[in-house]
């Protein structure tokens, strides 16, 4: 059996452009089982206006809502911040006008079910939001980068379905990048049954420091498939990374039997020059030939995250979501104890926390 996946050139965010090249790509998948009621799972990684490209743009929702109109409809999201009100959430990433104008509900995820996944002979008991019980995800990510998994996309975007704290507690129980992307794999094995259809919106993506802090770039594409996986193998070709560079499309490869896949839709190219984050060259080097090594060169090999005080606001987002407590009130890092989660970085409105590289790592990455 091959895996179709649909890309689609589309350089702005013109509704009725989006809406026609959606509606067009869709069709060509031919999706045998179209669910009743259909979940939409966007990227709201933070309360951020669409033009910062940080979420799913509203346009690729509203065509979405379109296109499968006579479905019961909601959207559902839990943000990493969860000290911030989700009303703002949804505001200003555009979506409460999609909700008012469709007339559809949006869900902030709260009750939990619970899925059991083993990882490295432990056993653990992840919550979920309970909305999957009743609904299929139509998962709509962004297309970017990320420092710690190399790039977030339809599998990454699934993370969010864990409610509240529990995604930050997470990365304190995985702390290697390797071990969180084998945590997002066993997440996503247990749920790809409930996703019915990916939709990347890689209109106007971010390369570089990303989730976040990245880079705008117009990639001028959508990207569209039935399974999540698949979707983001394409997206690397996308970009031009092997996929098998990327930790949790490995992971999944040596785990799964993977189909072949059939690209159709619009001819494309491969997106010049991607930069990768900064991160990635670090973990690495510092994996595969640093790990065992204590001193000195192993000891001098660092990268931690620092506050550019003079684009601090001082809302205290990073010190709230930090899941070790390693930044203080006064907003000092304490080093020995960040596990370099990334948590503080992507959660900053500001771009004020950047990764500080110590001279061996700057020199070696
Ligand atoms: S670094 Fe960013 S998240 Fe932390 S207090 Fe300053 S503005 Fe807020
Ligand atoms: S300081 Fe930042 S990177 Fe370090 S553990 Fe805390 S949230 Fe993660």
């Amino acid at each position: 059996m091959k895996e179709k996946i649909v890309i689609l050139k589309c350089d702005n965010y013109d509704e009725n452009l989006v809406y026609e090249k959606l509606n067009n790509g869709i069709k060509l998948l031919n999706l045998k089982n179209i669910p009743n009621k259909i979940l939409i799972k966007p990227n709201m990684l933070s309360a951020r206006k669409p033009e910062k490209g940080v979420t799913t743009h509203p346009s690729v929702i509203s065509s979405l809502i379109k296109f499968f109109q006579n479905r019961e409809i909601i959207i559902g999201d839990s943000p990493a911040n969860y000290f911030k009100s989700i009303e703002e959430y949804w505001e200003q990433c555009g979506y409460k006008k999609i909700s008012e104008k469709y007339n559809i509900h949006l869900k902030k995820f709260e009750n939990s079910l619970f899925v059991e996944i083993s990882i490295n002979d432990k056993n653990y008991k992840i919550p979920i939001t309970s909305l999957i019980k009743d609904y299929y995800i139509l998962n709509v990510p962004k297309f970017k980068t990320h420092n710690l998994t190399t790039l977030t996309l339809g599998v990454k975007n699934l993370y969010g379905l864990i409610p509240g704290i529990t995604k930050s507690i997470l990365h304190s129980k995985f702390i290697n990048p390797y071990d969180f992307s084998l945590f997002l794999v066993e997440f996503y094995k247990k749920i790809e049954d409930k996703i019915f259809l990916t939709v990347v919106d890689g209109i106007i993506g971010m390369e570089g420091e990303g989730p976040s802090s990245g880079t705008l770039r117009n990639f001028g594409y959508i990207i569209i498939g039935e399974k999540p996986i698949y979707v983001d193998y394409v997206c690397c070709l996308l970009a031009g990374i092997s996929p098998e560079k990327v930790d949790f499309i490995k992971i999944y490869k040596e785990k799964c039997k993977i189909n072949e896949i059939e690209i159709i839709g619009d001819k494309f190219e491969k997106i010049k020059n991607f930069k990768l984050p900064s991160t990635k060259r670090y973990f690495f080097i510092k994996n595969k030939f640093l790990s065992k090594i204590i001193s000195p060169v192993g000891k001098l090999f660092k990268i931690i995250p620092s506050i550019n005080k003079k684009k601090c606001k001082r809302c205290y987002a990073c010190v709230n979501i930090c899941p070790v407590k390693a930044i203080s009130n006064d907003l000092k890092f304490n080093r020995k104890k960040c596990i370099l989660c990334f948590c503080c970085f992507e959660v900053c409105l500001y771009k004020a926390v950047e990764v500080k590289k110590s001279f061996i790592a700057r020199f070696l990455t």
